[in-house]
């Protein structure tokens, strides 16, 4: 079973693992729907330090991701399976997003800010301050169907000197809403000690945010998105995770939640819109984030610790990138 093989080492160069994968635990049975039986964790990439940020790129058929430590993004090509640099130096880059236009959105951990990057390849900073303090290290990424570009800020790019610049913060965490029209930068959630991953449902209504920071418990939070879309009610617990901590998550099209686990099992771990656990997908190496790709949006593309795994799903992710 996904235990025992889990503590095995996995030949995935040359991968014999019989069908189903093995990996793949259904916990409640709705889980199965979105699992194919002849599909497989497949390893594409190994070599960095410390991947996150995956945001898929269709009309290029490519992936980009970070590799914090190693300052630089990474892009992963569907066509050759060949990984090679984006952007070196990238800031210690971290998440990454497309936003509606299909610009790419990163935040940058040493340089402590948000960027986007045009059409033409210049980089235009869409957040570096709040208030005329510095950012901490915006972490992770979300763009609204208005428009709006909703980031965390956490915190962990200056805990040290591995993933960006050690330094005091000058700002409590927050969750950070950047105005589509006006450009502004504007605090909606406090109160997380580490808000980290972060993504909305399918129909905008809720804004899901994990707290890697704090254990008491572990959980996932919950926020309802205001109907004009640039407030947040106050948030609550979606759900407790355990020994697990969270950090990048996703929502598919049926409104699952697919979330890092870390920690405890090692997994993205499934969530139905009501809370339940439905499944989960073990990895071998510690999982920070995910995201679905491919043309038809149903490949999950994993950064866990220094690799990328993928693995086919019958599930559809309800956001760009
Ligand atoms: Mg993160």
């Amino acid at each position: 079973n996904f235990m025992n093989i889990n503590s095995t080492v996995r030949n995935w160069e040359k991968d014999t693992t019989p069908y189903p994968e093995p990996f793949v635990e259904v916990i409640d049975e709705s889980f199965k729907r979105y699992v194919l039986g002849n599909a497989g964790m497949e390893r594409l990439y190994t070599g960095s330090r410390w991947t996150e940020g995956p945001a898929w790129f269709g009309d290029g058929r490519y992936l980009l991701f970070s590799d914090i430590p190693n300052n630089r993004i990474l892009r992963w090509t569907e066509e050759t399976e060949i990984v090679s640099e984006y952007r070196n130096p990238s800031n210690n880059a971290n998440g990454n997003a497309r936003d509606n236009l299909g610009r790419l959105i990163t935040c940058e951990h040493l340089t402590r800010r948000v960027t986007r990057t045009e059409f033409d390849g210049s980089i235009t900073i869409i957040a570096d301050s709040f208030k005329n303090s510095k950012l901490n290290a915006p972490n992770d990424v979300a763009i609204h169907k208005d428009g709006a570009i909703w980031f965390t800020d956490p915190g962990y790019g200056i805990l040290n000197n591995y993933e960006g610049d050690r330094s005091e913060p000058e700002l409590p965490t927050a969750v950070y809403r950047i105005d589509p029209s006006s450009g502004a930068v504007a605090v909606k959630a406090t109160g997380l000690v580490r808000p980290n991953g972060l993504c909305f449902s399918p129909d905008f209504t809720n804004l899901y945010v994990s707290d890697s920071g704090s254990n008491n418990p572990n959980a996932i939070y919950v926020y309802q998105v205001s109907n004009n879309g640039d407030s947040l009610a106050e948030g609550k617990i979606f759900t407790e995770t355990g020994e697990d901590s969270t950090d990048g998550m996703r929502c598919d099209t049926d409104g699952n939640l697919w979330a890092s686990a870390q920690r405890g099992t090692n997994s993205i771990t499934i969530y139905n819109d009501s809370s339940v656990l439905i499944g989960r997908i073990y990895l071998p190496e510690v999982p920070s984030n995910l995201t679905f790709g491919g043309h038809k949006g149903n490949r999950l593309f994993i950064t866990a610790s220094r690799s990328i795994y993928s693995i086919y799903t019958d599930a559809t992710g309800a956001s760009l990138s």
